[in-house]
C-alpha cells in the first residue's frame, strides 16, 4: 500500500515538499511522488488538487482519492473513476478563517467607501462620506458548511444582520437560516451583500443566471469564493450594467486563470482576486497521513465525501 502525492499544480506547494511534511508525521508510511512512483500497482491512495484524466487508468489498485483542499467536483464527476473508489477532502480551519476574512474585507471595503476615499486621495480631495452602518446591513451567506457557517458567525459577531442558506435545515444562533431552492428569492431580496461559498454540483452550476441575479437588491454586492461556475458571467455583466447587483467580488471564475480578454477584468463594477481567499492549509496535511493510516486499517475516513451529493 502506498500513497502518491501528485497535486497537478505548479504554482502551489510542490509534491516533494508535501511528501516530506507527511513523512515527518508518518515516518513508516510508503509515500511517493511522480518522480519516485515505482510500480503504479502499489498505489492505493492518491492525494491531489487537480485530477488528471489518466489517473484512474494508471493506478489500477486505487482505493481513495484525497483532495488537498475542499472542492471535489472534478474528482466525483470524473468519467473514469469507478464508484467503488472513495473520495475524501480536507476541512482545515486556516482557509475557512481566511475565506471568512476575505468576505469581511470586501464587505467593509464597501461599507467604509474605501475605493472612493482612495480615489479622492489621489486628487488631494477631502470628501467625507457617511459609512454604511453595520447593524442596518443584511448579509446573506449561501452555503452553511465548514466555511459558510464560520463566515456567518464571524459576520454576526461583528454586528451584521446575517441570513444563511443551505440545502438541508440548519440552526446557527443569531443567524436567520433558510434552506432549499424555494427560499432563495426571499433571501436575495433582503441582502445588501451575498457571500457565496457553495460547492460546484449539478444543482449549483449556473444558479446565478439572469433570473436569479434579478432577484437581488438593486445596488447590492455579490461575493463569490466557492466556485466560478455558480455564476453565468455573461448574465452577471448584463446585470451589473443595470445596477442589480451593483458590484461583484470574484475570487473564483468559470475559467482560471481568468483569460486576459475577459470583460470581467475591466468592468468598473467587478473586483477580481486570483483564487487566494483560502490560501493556507494550516496543519491539515496531518489528516492526509491519518486517512492513509485509516485506509490501511479499515477505520472510518476523515471528511469522506458523499459522491452521490457531489460534496
Ligand atoms: P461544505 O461541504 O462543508 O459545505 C457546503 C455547503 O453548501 C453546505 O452547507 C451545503 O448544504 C450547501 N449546499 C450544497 N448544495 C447546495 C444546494 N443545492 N443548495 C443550497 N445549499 C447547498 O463545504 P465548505 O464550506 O468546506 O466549502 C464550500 C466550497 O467552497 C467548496 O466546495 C469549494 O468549492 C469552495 N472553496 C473555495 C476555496 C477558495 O480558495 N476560494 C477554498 C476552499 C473551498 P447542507 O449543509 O445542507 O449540506
Amino acid at each position: 500500500m502506498a500513497l502518491l502525492i501528485d497535486t497537478g499544480l505548479s504554482d502551489w506547494i510542490g509534491d516533494s515538499e508535501i511528501a516530506a511534511k507527511l513523512r515527518a508525521t508518518a515516518p513508516d508510511a510508503d509515500i511517493r511522488t511522480p518522480e519516485t512512483l515505482g510500480n503504479p500497482e502499489d498505489i492505493t491512495m492518491l492525494a491531489l488538487v487537480n485530477m488528471q484524466s489518466d489517473h484512474p487508468a494508471r493506478l489500477p489498485n486505487l482505493e481513495l482519492v484525497q483532495k488537498l483542499g475542499a472542492g471535489v467536483e472534478t474528482i466525483v464527476s470524473h468519467p473514469d473513476l469507478p464508484t467503488r473508489i472513495r473520495v475524501a477532502r480536507l476541512k482545515p480551519d486556516a482557509p475557512a478563517q481566511g475565506i471568512a476574512e476575505w468576505f469581511l474585507a470586501y464587505i467593509l471595503r464597501t461599507q467604509r467607501h474605501m475605493a472612493f476615499h482612495e480615489a479622492a486621495q489621489t486628487r488631494a480631495e477631502w470628501s467625507p462620506r457617511e459609512p454604511i452602518f453595520t447593524p442596518d446591513t443584511v448579509v446573506g451567506v449561501l452555503g452553511l458548511g465548514h466555511i459558510g457557517a464560520r463566515t456567518a458567525l464571524m459576520l454576526r459577531t461583528i454586528g451584521f444582520q446575517v441570513m444563511g442558506w443551505s440545502r438541508t435545515p440548519k440552526t446557527i444562533e443569531g443567524v436567520t437560516c433558510l434552506h432549499g431552492q424555494d427560499t432563495l428569492p426571499q433571501l436575495l431580496g433582503q441582502c445588501d451583500h451575498v457571500c457565496a461559498i457553495l460547492p460546484s454540483t449539478p444543482q449549483t452550476v449556473g444558479l446565478f443566471d439572469a433570473k436569479t441575479l434579478a432577484m437581488m437588491k438593486p445596488g447590492s454586492q455579490l461575493l463569490n469564493a466557492g466556485r466560478g461556475d455558480l455564476i453565468d458571467e455573461d448574465a452577471l455583466i448584463a446585470a451589473l450594467d443595470n445596477g442589480t447587483p451593483g458590484h461583484a467580488v470574484l475570487d473564483v471564475t468559470s475559467q482560471e486563470p481568468l483569460p486576459q480578454d475577459s470583460p470581467l477584468w475591466a468592468h468598473p463594477a467587478v473586483t477580481i482576486t486570483p483564487h487566494i481567499s483560502g490560501w493556507h492549509l494550516g496543519d491539515a496535511l496531518s489528516d492526509v497521513a491519518e486517512n492513509f493510516r485509516r485506509l490501511s486499517s479499515g477505520a472510518p475516513l476523515l471528511h469522506e465525501v458523499d459522491r452521490e451529493q457531489g460534496y
